[in-house]
């Protein structure tokens, strides 16, 4: 796929039934004809009402950008396809860009994947745990050494929520206590729904606002009474830290929301093909514009 067959890509992506113009909405907008060679951007559109000029990536993520559309979109593909991630290293040398676009093109895909969730809250069964995540070695400590307990000071806590045979969603805080604890799982799961957990003493209380919570005792070697398990969830903090201490070693604090949305967009798109996935991955860049500073 070559820059100008990104474009066409796009614009049908974008706009299904014809270019419309993000200015003012009027349709039908003419095309700018472009000289071989010319300094001209690419793809420029011109509005018949409000005589403003536009390309298909205005307000979305690729706008400013000086990466070729295709090249993007094979970003997002990756992205989209490995259940673990893509590192900017990996993207760097992919795509023949350099590592600090690579780095800022991951950057800005995450945050075209961070959505509002799909449905208003979690139903049903949901299993709700909590592990440290992410966080970088002191000084003096080497990449390797990823003996989770030496880092705890500087690791966030995630918690996350997944409706069995559903979405999930997760979310970081600092520390954890049973006061934000209640309130996430409050916000998030609908009280007509069954509520699964480890026996963390922070989930306590849950009970009186769910039809049901029930936890399993890990410290007894409890895994699983009938159908009272966190399996689900388990499996998808595994994918989680796989990603995050294999492909992206060690992520900042300030960063870690990103890479949670990029992860619970791929999981709760994981039925559907990688190509689709993608799709919606492009979909999703509209009125995602971000700035350097940002
Ligand atoms: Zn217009």
């Amino acid at each position: 796929m070559d820059d100008a067959e990104a474009r066409a890509y796009l614009e049908g992506l974008r706009w299904p039934d014809g270019p419309v113009c993000p200015h003012c909405g009027a349709d039908k907008p003419y095309r700018l004809s472009r000289k071989p060679g010319s300094k001209m951007r690419r793809g420029v559109l011109k509005c018949r009402s409000c005589r403003k000029q536009f390309t298909v990536t205005v307000g979305t993520i690729f706008e400013d950008s000086h990466i070729p559309l295709n090249k993007w979109l094979m970003a997002i593909h990756l992205l989209c396809a490995s259940k673990k991630g893509i590192s900017a290293h990996q993207l760097h040398r992919m795509l023949g860009v350099t590592y600090k676009s690579a780095w800022f093109m991951a950057h800005r895909i995450r945050y075209a994947m961070e959505q509002p969730p799909l449905r208003d809250k979690l139903r049903g069964v949901v299993e709700v745990d909590e592990t440290y995540i992410g966080g970088k070695p002191r000084k003096g400590q080497t990449k390797d050494r990823r003996d989770a307990g030496r880092w705890k000071g500087e690791k966030a806590m995630v918690v996350a929520l997944v409706e069995r045979d559903g979405d999930v969603r997760s979310i970081s805080r600092r520390t954890v206590t049973e006061k934000n604890l209640g309130q996430v799982v409050r916000e998030n799961v609908d009280p007509s729904a069954r509520v699964m957990t480890d026996s963390f003493p922070a989930y306590r209380g849950l009970r009186r606002h769910f039809a049901d919570h029930q936890a399993v005792d890990h410290s007894r070697q409890e895994y699983r009474r009938g159908d009272v398990y966190t399996q689900t969830v388990e499996s998808y903090f595994a994918i989680l830290k796989r990603g995050i201490n294999g492909v992206y070693h060690h992520v900042g604090e300030q960063h870690l929301h990103r890479y949670l949305a990029e992860f619970d967009f791929r999981y709760n798109r994981r039925k559907v093909e990688d190509g689709i996935r993608a799709a919606l991955a492009i979909k999703a860049t509209e009125g995602k514009r971000l700035r350097y500073r940002d």
